[in-house]
């Protein structure tokens, strides 16, 4: 990525330029955003990934000083294991992914993988480790294929229509009258939200990182891709660091321990039945998405029958 130490005109040509070429502009303008708080050590060195275990102890963060989002956080993510956050919009659950991706550092505390603190390694080492599913995903004014093998630009056509069919995206992909050779993006065939996660899930597949970061989008997925997605998510996880942003309950059950934030604390954690015997706050957000999902699945019913 560019660093930003620029002017801002040269920054409005950039942007006029790149814009042709990219969707999701403003996701990469919130990257460069960002990019000016966090530089690399003088002495910075290379991440030596083991197993892939992150460690956060004590965490404390504000993105403005007069505001603490984060206030005390310490859990771990043992390797290969899986770990979800849940909890109310705004509790600071996707800034714990933007900390342990290094796009800030914390305030206070550290946050470690195998045992390295993210501070002291280089963000280009930090990241190649790393595979990031996030809320919205980039995708390129060019073809499927070409959009998938940017998880690892090597990959051969038999890889990525392996990777494809793992993120449940084959099928889809086959029925295009193109196929892999279809033009998506802005200027091409629209993705929905759905597929633009499984073609970022296929880029994942490809990069296959130790740690992985799931940050689920907001957006309400109908039954079918839900279980679609989830599928895929249940292979790449698998033997995977993965650190889960949990917006659907459906993806948390599994986990082997989940967090519950309320206001940047922990307020519960636990796994799904444990939590659940607690009769807190996990149980009560599990019962209030169990009804809506009952209803909306009630109201297709009957739409459907009409
Ligand atoms: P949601 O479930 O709605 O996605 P979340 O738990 O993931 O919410 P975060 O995105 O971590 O919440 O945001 C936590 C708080 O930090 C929010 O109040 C948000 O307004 C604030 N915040 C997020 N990003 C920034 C930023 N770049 N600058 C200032 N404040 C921010």
């Amino acid at each position: 990525l560019l660093q930003l130490s620029v002017p801002l005109n040269f920054i409005g040509f950039v942007y006029r330029e790149i814009r042709q070429g990219l969707t999701d502009i403003e996701e990469m303008f919130d990257l460069l955003e960002v990019k000016p708080e966090v530089t690399d050590a003088p002495d910075a060195k290379e991440l030596v990934i083991g197993h892939g275990a992150i460690s956060f102890k004590d965490v404390h963060f504000a993105y403005d000083a007069a505001r603490p989002i984060l206030k005390g956080i310490s859990f771990e993510v043992p390797a290969g294991k899986t770990v979800a956050v849940v909890g109310p919009s705004g509790a600071g659950k996707s800034t714990l992914s933007r900390l342990l991706y290094r796009f800030y550092d914390v305030q206070s505390g550290t946050i470690t993988i195998d045992d390295q603190d993210l501070r002291t390694v280089t963000q280009k080492s930090l990241r190649k480790v790393i595979g990031m599913v996030p809320q919205d995903t980039v995708l390129f004014n060019d073809t499927i294929a070409y959009n998938i093998r940017y998880g690892r630009p090597g990959a051969s056509e038999a890889e990525v229509t392996a990777a494809a069919e793992i993120a449940q995206i084959g099928n889809f992909i086959s029925q295009l009258p193109e196929g892999f050779e279809t033009k998506v993006g802005e200027r091409g065939l629209k993705l929905s939200g759905g597929e633009k996660q499984r073609v970022a899930i296929a880029r994942t597949v490809l990069k296959a990182p130790p740690v992985l970061i799931l940050d689920e989008a907001t957006s309400a997925l109908d039954t079918t891709t839900e279980q679609e997605i989830q599928t895929a998510l249940d292979v790449v996880s698998q033997n995977r660091t993965t650190l889960v942003i949990a917006h659907r309950l459906s993806t948390v059950i599994g986990a082997d321990e989940i967090i519950v934030l309320k206001s940047g604390e922990i307020a519960e954690r636990g796994t799904h039945a444990a939590l659940l015997d607690q009769n807190g706050l996990y149980a009560s957000m599990w019962n209030r998405q169990r009804e809506a999902t009952q209803a909306e699945e009630h109201l297709k019913q009957v739409r459907e029958n009409d």
